[in-house]
C-alpha cells in the first residue's frame, strides 16, 4: 500500500479549499489537513470518498468525524507547537494525526480496543506518532501526565467531565461537544483554580461518549 499518491493529493487540496470556503481560516490547521493522507484511515472501500467532507463508519460502530468538524474543533483549540494536548476518543487516529502535524505533544485515549489497535498501527505507518496513546476510559483523563494546555473531546459528552476540568492548565482551553442527541460545541477556558469561562459554537452531531466502565 502506498503511503500517498498523486490523485489523493489533488483531492486533498480540493478538500482544503472547500474547508476555507466553509469558514476555516487558520492556515496552520489547513496545512495540517493538507499533509495527512486521510484515505489511509478509512476502509479501502471508502478511500475514493475520503476527501469529501463527510463522516464515515470505522470499526466498533464508531465514525471518523467530518473533516469540517475536525478542522473546526482544531481551530477552536488554538494549538501551538510543543503544547501538551489530551485527546479523548482516538477513533481512527485521524484527528490525532492533525494535532501531531501541528507540533503538539499529543496524549490520546480510546476505549474501543479494536480502534486503539488500528490507530496505533496507522499512526506509526504514516509517521505521525503521538507522545502517548492508551486504551482506557476518557472520563478519567490522564492524571499522571496532567496538567494539559489543551483538552479535546471528540465524542458527544452528556455533561462536562469534572475530572477533565481538573487536568486543564490555568489559561488552558478545552473543546468539547456537549449534549445527548445533538451537541453544542463548547470551549471552556480555565481562568484560575476554581473559575472557568464557557463559550458556545453551534450544533454538531457526534457519536456518544460512552459510560464510565466503573459504573
Ligand atoms: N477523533 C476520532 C473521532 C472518533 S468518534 C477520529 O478522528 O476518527 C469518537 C471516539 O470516541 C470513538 O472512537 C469512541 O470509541 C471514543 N469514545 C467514546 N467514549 C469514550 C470514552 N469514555 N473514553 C475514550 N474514548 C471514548
Amino acid at each position: 500500500m502506498s503511503i500517498d499518491d498523486f490523485k489523493s493529493k489533488g483531492r486533498r487540496k480540493m478538500l482544503v479549499d472547500s474547508l476555507r470556503t466553509k469558514g476555516i481560516e487558520n492556515e496552520q490547521v489547513l496545512q495540517a489537513i493538507n499533509s495527512i493522507p486521510r484515505h489511509l484511515f478509512l476502509d479501502s472501500a471508502f478511500s475514493e470518498f475520503a476527501y469529501k467532507d463527510e463522516a464515515f463508519p470505522i470499526a466498533a460502530g464508531q465514525t471518523i468525524s467530518h473533516p469540517y468538524t475536525v478542522a473546526f474543533q482544531t481551530q477552536l483549540l488554538d494549538v501551538q507547537p510543543k503544547e501538551k494536548v489530551l485527546e479523548i476518543g482516538t477513533g481512527s487516529g485521524y484527528q490525532t494525526s492533525v494535532l501531531v502535524a501541528l507540533g503538539a505533544e499529543v496524549f490520546t485515549i480510546e476505549r474501543q480496543k479494536e480502534l486503539f489497535d488500528f490507530s496505533k498501527i496507522i499512526l506509526r505507518n504514516i509517521r505521525f506518532v503521538p507522545r502517548y496513546q492508551t486504551y482506557g476510559d476518557g472520563y478519567k483523563g490522564l492524571p499522571t501526565y496532567a496538567p494539559f494546555d489543551k483538552i479535546l473531546v471528540t465524542a458527544g459528552a452528556p455533561e462536562i467531565p469534572k475530572e477533565l476540568l481538573k487536568q486543564l492548565k490555568i489559561g488552558g482551553i478545552m473543546v468539547i461537544p456537549v449534549g445527548e442527541n445533538s451537541q453544542k460545541m463548547m470551549t471552556i477556558i480555565r481562568l484560575d483554580e476554581d473559575n472557568f469561562e464557557m463559550y458556545e459554537f453551534g450544533d454538531f452531531q457526534f457519536v456518544p461518549m460512552l459510560e464510565r466502565r466503573d459504573k
